[in-house]
């Protein structure tokens, strides 16, 4: 996909640079709940071809300001997708070192958000100065033994593969509390479900904002009209339904920008009211 909308945004104090890590193919099949008949009338009513599967991006965000050069999540390692993975050239193609990241700001612990905080060569931690912050919750929910033994094989995988890569930072792990302020004008949103302390990032500087959504939408069309729908990945569909739902509306009653890590890139997007329900409309 392509993309003519810049990759940097100024809010107030702090300049926000989208990294693309790749792309990733969003399918119907991944939301049980999906209703095709309601979706064919959604695309009747907007004029849109319907579709099964939709191209999507991985994407991760730069925010350089008063606090020092912050990162937000890390996109994903190469046996994710073979469209993504490419985070480490998108990052020093934007012209940064690792050693310019102070703070790495995890929304989750999730496979294409975790994904590069190791180096590839040797598994030594790539941000060598940074600060990780994650929510507790969602540090707990990845460190609990009697939790891991109650997971399916393939979450019991990622989970493992989540304390690898957190165990190299042990010592500059800043765990917070949902909904924590990380530093001034960088707060956590939490919107619990996709995992139990899966946040989004709100920036706020002189009167400007930007709200960094993460994983609020994996199917951005389609999880804004039917928030109900969500998908596999939620280790709790309904309560990520439910955090959607309040989401959105909060973003909406307050014109938050947004910017989201399965947006297309650069991921900055709108959401509007539609009826009893939203629509995400990216910027691009
Ligand atoms: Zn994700």
């Amino acid at each position: 996909m392509t993309s003519t909308a810049p990759v940097t945004k100024q809010v107030g104090d702090f300049r926000i640079t989208a990294l693309q890590d790749g792309a990733m193919m969003g399918n119907i099949g991944l939301m049980p709940d999906f209703d095709e008949a309601k979706a064919q009338a959604y695309c009747d009513r907007m004029g849109v071809e319907f579709t099964r599967k939709r191209m999507t991006s991985v994407n991760c965000f730069v925010i350089e300001g008063p606090g020092g050069t912050v990162l937000v999540d890390t996109g994903s390692p190469p046996d994710f997708n073979k469209d993504a993975g490419k985070f480490p050239e998108a990052f020093a193609a934007a012209g940064f070192k690792p050693e310019d990241i102070d703070t790495l700001v995890l929304t989750h612990l999730h496979v294409d958000h975790w994904g590069n905080m190791l180096r590839r060569e040797d598994g030594e931690p790539f941000f060598p100065r940074a600060e990780v912050v994650v929510t507790k919750s969602d540090y707990d929910f990845n460190h609990d033994d009697a939790i891991f033994a109650g997971l399916n094989e393939a979450r019991q995988t990622a989970v493992t593969r989540a304390r690898a890569c957190c165990a190299p930072y042990t010592g500059r792990m800043r765990l917070v509390a949902d909904d924590a302020e990380i530093m001034p004008g960088l707060t956590y949103v939490t919107m619990p479900g996709h995992t139990p302390g899966h946040s989004g990032v709100l920036i706020e500087s002189g009167g400007e904002v930007l709200f960094i959504f993460a994983d609020l939408a994996h199917a951005w069309f389609w999880q804004a009209p039917f928030p109900d729908w969500s998908v596999l990945y939620d280790l709790d569909q309904k309560q990520a339904a439910a955090s959607r739902r309040k989401a959105l509306a909060r973003i909406v009653e307050n014109g938050w920008p947004c910017a989201g890590m399965h947006t297309p890139f650069p991921g900055w997007c709108r959401v509007e009211p539609d009826g009893d329900a939203w629509r995400i409309i990216p910027e691009i």
